[in-house]
């Protein structure tokens, strides 16, 4: 196939693709999981309103107890987040080879940066989608009667396959993020910008801007003193970090589109957003922290300790 010499290149392309496949069904098996435990949740009666003292008061659906709704409301953050930021790499993929000289120029740097991302963001934290479609089932969940513990194993896979989740976030921090004095990952900024620039949502877009301005400076933190092992040992961390801030990004494209349109759907996009923007993006700090300070916790953890 192809020209001879070639077929490592070829193979990469393959790969890159693949990747986008590997945060597709990631994100499917997510979704399923979700779909499954909101079905559940409004079916299941157990207990009563929190104050309700009468025993004789009926049972009330999980979905009516805060703590139901906060694992309904994470998983749809994740999974929905997810399918926004697989649609978007695989219309830069379209780009790449159908539109013009340098917008597909464009799409091809941000494609660059953002597959390690697709590959993995997904495979995390769908996986912990997956995870809470268990709980909401409670002791149910971790049965085969029901099956949504075989969508959490099946899931278990994407962080596995098409180049591991310690391998992607290397790819992140060792090259997509400093390639061309870091040009691919100033485009990022510069496009996710332009979306702060859009918004009406003063709150979240104000949030991700200092994301962003958080992520460039932990990024160039990392490799101040140019040691690649003290940058590297905190490679994961910076793809959480990264993950978040880009899946945030998607979260506040979804609300521009939802602006001024009412109904369930709108409503749930806009209570999944303020999820992710008030429970999710404030956890990148500590992982930039870690990142920005070079921490040599586990570089300095020797082998025959553990
Ligand atoms: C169900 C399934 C289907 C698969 N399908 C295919 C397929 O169709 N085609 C195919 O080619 N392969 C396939 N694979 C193989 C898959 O790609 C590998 O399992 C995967 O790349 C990890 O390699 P490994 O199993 O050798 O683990 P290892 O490379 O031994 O990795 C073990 C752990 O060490 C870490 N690690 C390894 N090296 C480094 C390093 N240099 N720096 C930091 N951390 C490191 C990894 O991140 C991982 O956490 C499949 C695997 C499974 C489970």
């Amino acid at each position: 196939m192809g020209e001879p010499h070639q077929g490592l290149r070829y193979m990469f392309h393959m790969m890159n693709h693949a990747r986008i496949g590997v945060g597709a069904g990631a994100t499917a098996v997510g979704y399923t999981g979700y779909l499954k435990s909101l079905a559940y949740a409004r079916e299941r009666l157990q207990g009563r309103p929190l104050g309700a003292k009468d025993p004789a008061q009926p049972q009330v659906p999980i979905i009516e107890h805060t703590d139901v709704r906060r694992m309904l409301l994470a998983q749809k953050s994740y999974v929905e987040g997810a399918l926004a930021l697989v649609l978007y790499c695989a219309r830069l993929a379209d780009e790449e080879v159908s539109g013009e000289p340098e917008a597909a120029r464009r799409a091809h740097l941000l494609l660059d940066v953002l597959t390690p991302i697709v590959k993995s963001w997904p495979s995390q934290w769908c996986l912990e989608a997956n995870s809470l479609a268990i709980q909401v089932h409670g002791g149910y969940g971790y049965t085969r009667e029901y099956d949504v513990e075989q969508h959490y194993r099946d899931n278990r896979l994407n962080a596995i396959h098409e180049g591991t989740h310690g391998i992607q976030a290397l790819d992140l921090l060792g090259r997509k993020a400093v390639l061309d004095h870091g040009a691919r990952l100033s485009l990022l900024v510069e496009t996710a910008r332009a979306a702060v620039d859009d918004s009406t949502e003063t709150e979240y877009a104000g949030l991700l801007s200092a994301a962003l301005d958080r992520m460039t400076e932990a990024t160039a933190a990392a490799w101040s003193d140019g040691d690649p092992a003290a940058a590297l040992a905190n490679a994961t961390p910076y793809l959480e970090a990264v993950g978040h801030v880009v899946v945030a990004w998607m979260w506040l494209e979804q609300l521009t589109a939802a602006h001024g349109k009412e109904g369930a759907f709108y409503e749930g996009k806009r209570a999944a957003a303020a999820y992710f923007f008030r429970h999710e993006l404030p956890r990148t700090e500590a992982w930039f922290r870690l990142v920005a300070s070079r921490d040599r916790t586990v570089l300095d953890t020797s082998p025959d300790v553990l």
